[in-house]
Protein backbone atom coordinates (compact mmCIF):
# COMPACT_ATOMS: atom_id res chain seq x y z
CA UNK A 1 0.00 0.00 0.00
CA UNK A 2 1.26 3.45 -1.11
CA UNK A 3 0.49 6.27 1.26
CA UNK A 4 -0.04 9.68 0.99
CA UNK A 5 1.68 12.60 2.86
CA UNK A 6 -1.01 14.76 2.05
CA UNK A 7 -3.48 14.46 4.21
CA UNK A 8 -0.34 15.61 7.11
CA UNK A 9 -0.81 19.07 6.35
CA UNK A 10 -4.46 19.25 8.06
CA UNK A 11 -3.02 19.47 11.50
CA UNK A 12 -0.10 20.98 12.18
CA UNK A 13 0.00 22.14 14.94
CA UNK A 14 2.96 24.54 15.26
CA UNK A 15 4.63 22.84 12.08
CA UNK A 16 5.13 23.27 8.56
CA UNK A 17 6.12 21.07 5.75
CA UNK A 18 9.45 21.98 4.52
CA UNK A 19 9.13 21.02 0.78
CA UNK A 20 8.63 23.16 -1.75
CA UNK A 21 5.51 21.01 -2.89
CA UNK A 22 3.99 17.87 -1.29
CA UNK A 23 5.27 15.54 -3.00
CA UNK A 24 2.75 12.87 -4.06
CA UNK A 25 3.70 9.04 -2.97
CA UNK A 26 4.45 7.95 -6.25
CA UNK A 27 7.88 10.02 -6.33
CA UNK A 28 10.14 7.36 -4.64
CA UNK A 29 13.59 9.60 -3.57
CA UNK A 30 11.63 10.91 -0.67
CA UNK A 31 12.21 10.85 3.25
CA UNK A 32 9.39 12.00 5.91
CA UNK A 33 9.93 13.14 8.84
CA UNK A 34 8.15 14.16 12.35
CA UNK A 35 9.69 16.04 14.61
CA UNK A 36 9.62 17.35 18.02
CA UNK A 37 12.11 19.46 17.48
CA UNK A 38 11.66 23.14 16.02
CA UNK A 39 11.88 23.26 12.47
CA UNK A 40 14.46 26.34 11.79
CA UNK A 41 16.62 23.95 13.45
CA UNK A 42 16.82 21.31 10.79
CA UNK A 43 16.02 23.31 7.72
CA UNK A 44 19.76 23.58 6.71
CA UNK A 45 20.82 20.83 7.30
CA UNK A 46 17.98 18.56 5.65
CA UNK A 47 18.30 21.19 2.28
CA UNK A 48 22.39 20.07 2.22
CA UNK A 49 20.54 16.42 2.68
CA UNK A 50 18.47 16.50 -0.49
CA UNK A 51 21.34 18.45 -2.58
CA UNK A 52 23.63 15.86 -1.78
CA UNK A 53 21.20 12.59 -2.28
CA UNK A 54 18.39 14.06 -4.58
CA UNK A 55 15.91 12.62 -1.85
CA UNK A 56 13.23 15.09 -0.91
CA UNK A 57 12.76 15.78 3.14
CA UNK A 58 9.09 16.77 4.22
CA UNK A 59 9.07 17.95 7.82
CA UNK A 60 5.65 17.71 9.99
CA UNK A 61 7.06 19.71 13.48
CA UNK A 62 4.62 19.00 16.54
CA UNK A 63 5.92 19.41 20.05
CA UNK A 64 3.44 17.63 21.66
CA UNK A 65 1.50 15.37 19.70
CA UNK A 66 3.48 13.22 17.58
CA UNK A 67 3.50 10.12 20.17
CA UNK A 68 -0.18 10.19 19.84
CA UNK A 69 0.03 10.36 16.71
CA UNK A 70 2.21 7.16 15.60
CA UNK A 71 0.23 5.26 17.46
CA UNK A 72 -3.12 6.35 16.06
CA UNK A 73 -1.72 5.93 12.58
CA UNK A 74 0.18 2.68 13.14
CA UNK A 75 1.36 0.58 10.47
CA UNK A 76 -0.01 3.12 8.25
CA UNK A 77 1.37 6.14 9.38
CA UNK A 78 3.80 7.81 6.54
CA UNK A 79 6.39 8.75 8.99
CA UNK A 80 9.57 7.53 8.10
CA UNK A 81 11.90 8.98 11.13
CA UNK A 82 10.94 11.05 13.96
CA UNK A 83 13.54 13.40 15.74
CA UNK A 84 13.15 13.76 19.44
CA UNK A 85 14.60 16.23 22.16
CA UNK A 86 14.73 14.33 25.51
CA UNK A 87 15.31 10.49 26.33
CA UNK A 88 11.94 10.42 27.54
CA UNK A 89 10.67 10.59 23.84
CA UNK A 90 13.02 7.73 22.65
CA UNK A 91 11.94 5.52 25.84
CA UNK A 92 8.34 6.61 25.01
CA UNK A 93 8.67 5.70 21.53
CA UNK A 94 10.25 1.91 22.46
CA UNK A 95 7.28 1.76 24.67
CA UNK A 96 4.66 2.46 22.32
CA UNK A 97 6.32 -0.01 19.82
CA UNK A 98 6.46 2.38 16.82
CA UNK A 99 10.17 2.44 15.71
CA UNK A 100 12.06 -0.63 14.65
CA UNK A 101 15.69 -1.18 15.18
CA UNK A 102 18.74 -0.10 12.95
CA UNK A 103 21.94 -1.16 13.18
CA UNK A 104 24.84 0.13 10.20
CA UNK A 105 28.30 0.20 10.67
CA UNK A 106 28.27 4.19 10.01
CA UNK A 107 25.87 4.73 12.75
CA UNK A 108 27.55 2.84 15.17
CA UNK A 109 30.85 4.60 14.21
CA UNK A 110 29.62 7.84 14.59
CA UNK A 111 27.53 7.36 17.53
CA UNK A 112 29.09 6.18 20.68
CA UNK A 113 27.21 2.74 22.62
CA UNK A 114 25.88 4.90 25.68
CA UNK A 115 24.43 7.77 23.54
CA UNK A 116 22.29 4.55 21.65
CA UNK A 117 19.81 2.07 22.54
CA UNK A 118 21.52 -1.33 22.59
CA UNK A 119 19.34 -2.94 19.93
CA UNK A 120 19.24 -0.03 17.29
CA UNK A 121 16.10 1.24 17.87
CA UNK A 122 17.27 4.78 18.77
CA UNK A 123 20.49 7.17 18.62
CA UNK A 124 21.58 10.04 19.51
CA UNK A 125 21.98 13.27 17.94
CA UNK A 126 22.97 15.99 20.20
CA UNK A 127 24.21 16.14 24.14
CA UNK A 128 23.18 18.32 26.70
CA UNK A 129 24.38 19.10 30.28
CA UNK A 130 22.05 19.02 33.38
CA UNK A 131 24.20 22.09 34.96
CA UNK A 132 23.69 23.82 37.99
CA UNK A 133 23.89 27.35 38.09
CA UNK A 134 24.03 30.44 40.92
CA UNK A 135 24.15 33.40 41.52
CA UNK A 136 27.20 35.23 41.04
CA UNK A 137 27.33 38.07 43.23
CA UNK A 138 25.99 35.34 45.58
CA UNK A 139 27.51 32.15 45.42
CA UNK A 140 30.97 30.81 44.56
CA UNK A 141 31.41 28.59 42.00
CA UNK A 142 33.09 25.98 44.23
CA UNK A 143 30.38 26.05 46.72
CA UNK A 144 28.33 23.92 45.02
CA UNK A 145 29.86 20.96 42.90
CA UNK A 146 27.20 18.08 42.70
CA UNK A 147 23.76 17.11 42.56
CA UNK A 148 24.23 15.85 46.10
CA UNK A 149 25.16 19.02 47.56
CA UNK A 150 21.78 20.30 46.11
CA UNK A 151 20.26 18.48 49.30
CA UNK A 152 22.41 20.60 51.91
CA UNK A 153 20.48 22.22 54.13
CA UNK A 154 22.92 25.10 53.87
CA UNK A 155 20.68 25.97 50.76
CA UNK A 156 17.66 25.81 52.47
CA UNK A 157 15.28 28.04 50.50
CA UNK A 158 18.02 28.98 48.19
CA UNK A 159 17.01 26.75 44.97
CA UNK A 160 14.80 27.26 42.07
CA UNK A 161 13.53 24.07 39.65
CA UNK A 162 10.74 24.05 37.40
CA UNK A 163 8.21 21.38 37.51
CA UNK A 164 10.17 17.51 38.86
CA UNK A 165 7.48 15.83 36.34
CA UNK A 166 9.00 17.75 33.44
CA UNK A 167 10.73 15.15 31.60
CA UNK A 168 14.83 16.66 31.86
CA UNK A 169 13.74 16.51 35.78
CA UNK A 170 12.48 13.08 35.54
CA UNK A 171 15.94 11.92 33.64
CA UNK A 172 18.19 13.36 36.25
CA UNK A 173 15.97 11.67 39.21
CA UNK A 174 16.41 8.52 37.27
CA UNK A 175 20.45 8.78 37.04
CA UNK A 176 20.24 9.78 40.45
CA UNK A 177 18.06 6.27 41.02
CA UNK A 178 20.28 4.48 38.77
CA UNK A 179 23.85 5.47 40.74
CA UNK A 180 22.30 5.80 44.28
CA UNK A 181 19.43 3.22 44.11
CA UNK A 182 15.84 4.14 45.10
CA UNK A 183 16.39 4.71 49.08
CA UNK A 184 19.59 6.88 48.84
CA UNK A 185 17.39 8.97 45.90
CA UNK A 186 14.11 9.73 47.66
CA UNK A 187 16.35 10.88 50.65
CA UNK A 188 17.98 13.19 48.36
CA UNK A 189 15.39 14.21 46.85
CA UNK A 190 13.86 15.46 49.84
CA UNK A 191 16.54 17.44 50.93
CA UNK A 192 16.03 19.33 47.57
CA UNK A 193 12.55 19.46 47.65
CA UNK A 194 13.48 21.30 51.30
CA UNK A 195 15.89 23.44 50.15
CA UNK A 196 13.41 25.00 47.55
CA UNK A 197 12.84 28.82 46.99
CA UNK A 198 9.11 28.35 45.89
CA UNK A 199 7.20 26.04 44.56
CA UNK A 200 8.51 23.98 41.44
CA UNK A 201 7.00 26.44 38.37
CA UNK A 202 7.75 27.92 35.31
CA UNK A 203 10.24 26.25 32.34
CA UNK A 204 14.06 26.10 32.51
CA UNK A 205 14.97 29.48 31.59
CA UNK A 206 12.81 30.97 34.22
CA UNK A 207 14.99 29.01 36.65
CA UNK A 208 17.39 31.59 35.91
CA UNK A 209 15.56 34.23 35.90
CA UNK A 210 14.34 33.84 39.24
CA UNK A 211 18.25 33.96 39.83
CA UNK A 212 18.57 37.50 38.62
CA UNK A 213 15.52 38.40 40.32
CA UNK A 214 17.21 37.53 43.90
CA UNK A 215 14.05 35.14 44.39
CA UNK A 216 17.34 31.85 44.71
CA UNK A 217 20.74 31.25 44.32
CA UNK A 218 20.92 27.86 42.99
CA UNK A 219 19.06 26.92 39.48
CA UNK A 220 18.86 23.74 37.21
CA UNK A 221 18.87 24.53 33.57
CA UNK A 222 19.92 22.63 30.25
CA UNK A 223 23.65 23.77 29.37
CA UNK A 224 22.24 25.07 25.91
CA UNK A 225 19.67 27.21 27.23
CA UNK A 226 22.75 29.58 28.73
CA UNK A 227 24.55 29.00 25.07
CA UNK A 228 21.61 30.67 23.59
CA UNK A 229 20.48 33.14 25.75
CA UNK A 230 24.19 34.32 25.36
CA UNK A 231 23.85 34.17 21.57
CA UNK A 232 20.53 35.19 20.50
CA UNK A 233 20.52 39.29 20.51
CA UNK A 234 18.57 39.40 23.73
CA UNK A 235 19.48 42.34 25.86
CA UNK A 236 17.17 40.83 28.71
CA UNK A 237 17.82 37.33 28.39
CA UNK A 238 21.68 38.60 27.94
CA UNK A 239 21.41 40.12 31.40
CA UNK A 240 19.77 37.47 33.35
CA UNK A 241 22.57 34.89 31.79
CA UNK A 242 25.20 37.72 32.74
CA UNK A 243 24.00 37.46 36.20
CA UNK A 244 24.27 33.41 36.46
CA UNK A 245 27.91 31.52 36.97
CA UNK A 246 27.20 27.77 35.18
CA UNK A 247 29.00 24.79 37.14
CA UNK A 248 29.07 21.16 34.97
CA UNK A 249 27.69 19.30 38.14
CA UNK A 250 30.37 15.88 39.53
CA UNK A 251 33.07 17.02 37.88
CA UNK A 252 35.21 15.05 40.52
CA UNK A 253 33.09 12.10 40.88
CA UNK A 254 30.90 10.56 37.39
CA UNK A 255 30.52 13.36 35.65
CA UNK A 256 27.52 15.93 34.76
CA UNK A 257 24.14 13.93 33.68
CA UNK A 258 23.11 14.80 30.29
CA UNK A 259 20.45 14.02 27.89
CA UNK A 260 20.01 13.59 24.37
CA UNK A 261 18.13 15.01 21.29
CA UNK A 262 17.81 12.00 18.91
CA UNK A 263 16.32 9.73 16.83
CA UNK A 264 14.48 6.72 15.37
CA UNK A 265 13.32 4.70 12.35
CA UNK A 266 9.42 4.03 12.37
CA UNK A 267 8.16 0.71 12.53
CA UNK A 268 5.92 1.61 9.53
CA UNK A 269 8.62 3.36 7.64
CA UNK A 270 7.34 3.36 3.53
CA UNK A 271 10.69 4.89 2.34
CA UNK A 272 12.73 2.88 5.06
CA UNK A 273 16.01 3.30 2.66
CA UNK A 274 16.37 6.85 1.96
CA UNK A 275 15.54 7.30 6.04
CA UNK A 276 18.56 5.10 7.07
CA UNK A 277 20.49 7.92 4.65
CA UNK A 278 18.87 10.58 5.97
CA UNK A 279 20.36 9.08 9.90
CA UNK A 280 23.90 8.23 8.36
CA UNK A 281 23.69 11.54 6.97
CA UNK A 282 22.95 13.20 10.76
CA UNK A 283 25.77 11.16 12.15
CA UNK A 284 28.47 12.68 10.01
CA UNK A 285 30.55 15.27 10.51
CA UNK A 286 28.96 18.30 8.52
CA UNK A 287 25.48 17.49 9.70
CA UNK A 288 26.64 17.08 13.15
CA UNK A 289 28.38 20.59 13.46
CA UNK A 290 25.59 22.43 12.36
CA UNK A 291 23.03 20.49 14.69
CA UNK A 292 24.47 20.90 17.75
CA UNK A 293 25.83 24.51 16.87
CA UNK A 294 22.53 25.81 15.52
CA UNK A 295 21.25 24.98 19.39
CA UNK A 296 23.97 25.29 21.50
CA UNK A 297 24.67 21.89 21.87
CA UNK A 298 27.21 19.00 22.12
CA UNK A 299 27.88 16.56 18.80
CA UNK A 300 27.14 13.02 19.84
CA UNK A 301 29.72 12.16 17.49
CA UNK A 302 33.43 12.66 19.17
CA UNK A 303 35.04 13.55 15.91
CA UNK A 304 32.98 16.32 16.22
CA UNK A 305 34.09 19.51 18.03
CA UNK A 306 31.76 21.71 19.59
CA UNK A 307 31.52 25.46 18.29
CA UNK A 308 31.05 28.65 19.21
CA UNK A 309 29.56 29.74 22.81
CA UNK A 310 29.99 25.91 23.61
CA UNK A 311 33.49 25.41 23.10
CA UNK A 312 34.10 28.35 25.11
CA UNK A 313 33.69 26.42 28.30
CA UNK A 314 35.91 24.27 27.80
CA UNK A 315 36.02 20.09 28.01
CA UNK A 316 33.32 18.78 30.99
CA UNK A 317 32.83 15.31 31.90
CA UNK A 318 29.60 13.56 31.37
CA UNK A 319 28.13 10.65 33.02
CA UNK A 320 29.32 7.29 31.09
CA UNK A 321 25.83 5.59 32.17
CA UNK A 322 24.35 4.62 28.93
CA UNK A 323 20.74 6.62 28.73
CA UNK A 324 19.46 3.25 27.78
CA UNK A 325 19.98 2.36 31.45
CA UNK A 326 18.83 6.04 33.10
CA UNK A 327 15.71 5.59 30.69
CA UNK A 328 15.02 2.30 32.60
CA UNK A 329 14.42 4.42 35.79
CA UNK A 330 11.74 6.66 34.66
CA UNK A 331 9.11 5.21 35.79
CA UNK A 332 10.77 5.44 39.38
CA UNK A 333 11.76 8.43 39.25
CA UNK A 334 7.79 9.39 38.39
CA UNK A 335 6.87 7.61 41.21
CA UNK A 336 9.56 9.15 43.79
CA UNK A 337 8.62 12.34 42.57
CA UNK A 338 4.87 11.69 43.61
CA UNK A 339 6.17 9.86 46.54
CA UNK A 340 7.70 13.04 48.31
CA UNK A 341 5.35 15.73 46.52
CA UNK A 342 7.90 17.19 44.88
CA UNK A 343 5.74 19.82 42.88
CA UNK A 344 3.91 20.35 46.23
FE1 LIG B 1 14.57 22.24 26.02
Amino acid sequence: MKKSFRHLASTLIFGTLLSTSLVPAMAAEQVNIYSFRQPYLMQPILEAFTKETGIKTNVVADGTGILERLKREGLNSPADIVLTVDIGNLSELVKANVAQPVKTETLEQNIPAQYRDPNGIWYGLTVRARNIFVATDRVKPDEIKSYEDLADPKWKGRICTRSGKHPYNVALVASMIAHHGEKEAEQWLRGLKANLAQKPQGADRAQLKALKEGVCDVAIMNSYYYGRMLTEDNPEELAIAKAATMIFPNQEDRGAHVNLSGMALTKSAPNKENAIKLMEYLSKPAAQQLYAQQNSEYPVNPAVEPSGVVASWGDFKADSLPLAEVAKHREAAVRLLDKVDYDG
